[in-house]
């Protein structure tokens, strides 16, 4: 598709997106100055960003290095808060830290220090949510809600890193409003330890007005942005 076709496609289901977010906020009574898009652009070309940024967009998340890591390169000249929401193995740490403003799935100790080292090394700060595993039978990363305390606690001692709040993804085939109910609560204890650490990333294209409804401070959206993904066989 040419550019000008593309840009009018993005524009107008931008413009769906951002209706939808404040629709949600005047439901549930909130700002929508405190609901952050980040347009979760993993699939699509780095011209897509760029149509994307030049919209008004300034939050782009991507969850796989091998393509997150050439598409900043790409759009390296535009202001964009860069997050990655992905399964993060330790190896890609000093990728990810070159280019990654906010890495929204720490969800283990050791990734924290991993993180830690390629942040020092690059003279950069992460910010760093803690993915918290909402679900108890999945394989789709986070922590246990027991173990966000010490995570949090990790990033906070960690040069390099400081701690942003929690990020989660609901549960697959269930109501998500629960999920994100207590997704909150360990948010809010999370904010009482580290009170600078009050992102709550949650919600995505299908989801995204419960997430509102129960205090998201960022939802990441994909599909209904950008329109649907070819399956990715890993
Ligand atoms: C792909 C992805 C999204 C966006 O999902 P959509 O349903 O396409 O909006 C959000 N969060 C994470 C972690 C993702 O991997």
């Amino acid at each position: 598709m040419t550019s000008p076709e593309r840009r009018d496609e993005l524009a107008a289901n931008l413009a769906d997106v951002r209706a939808r977010i404040a629709a949600a906020c005047a439901a549930a009574g909130r700002d929508p100055a405190e609901v952050t898009l980040v347009a979760v652009t993993k699939t699509f070309p780095a011209s897509d960003v760029r149509l994307l940024a030049g919209l008004g967009v300034t939050h782009v998340a991507e969850n796989r290095d091998q393509e997150a890591a050439p598409k900043a390169a790409e759009t390296g000249d535009l202001t964009l808060t860069r997050h990655f929401v992905g399964q993060l193995q330790t190896n890609k740490t000093r990728s990810v830290a070159a280019y990654a403003d906010v890495v929204e799935s720490v969800d283990r100790p050791r990734l924290v220090t991993a993180l830690s080292t390629a942040a020092v090394k690059a003279g950069r700060t992460l910010r760093c949510l803690v993915q918290v595993s909402l679900d108890e039978a999945e394989g789709r990363g986070g922590a246990a809600p027991a173990d966000v305390p010490d995570l949090a606690a990790a990033i906070a001692a960690a040069e390099g890193l400081e701690p942003g709040g929690v990020m989660a993804v609901a549960p697959l085939g269930a109501d998500p409003a629960p999920a994100f109910e207590r997704l909150a609560g360990i948010a809010a204890a999370l904010r009482s330890d580290h009170p600078e650490a009050g992102a709550i990333s949650a919600g995505m294209s299908g989801d995204l007005e419960e997430a509102i409804a129960c205090g998201a401070t960022h939802v990441r959206v994909g599909t209904a942005l950008l329109g649907g993904r070819r399956a990715i066989v890993r």
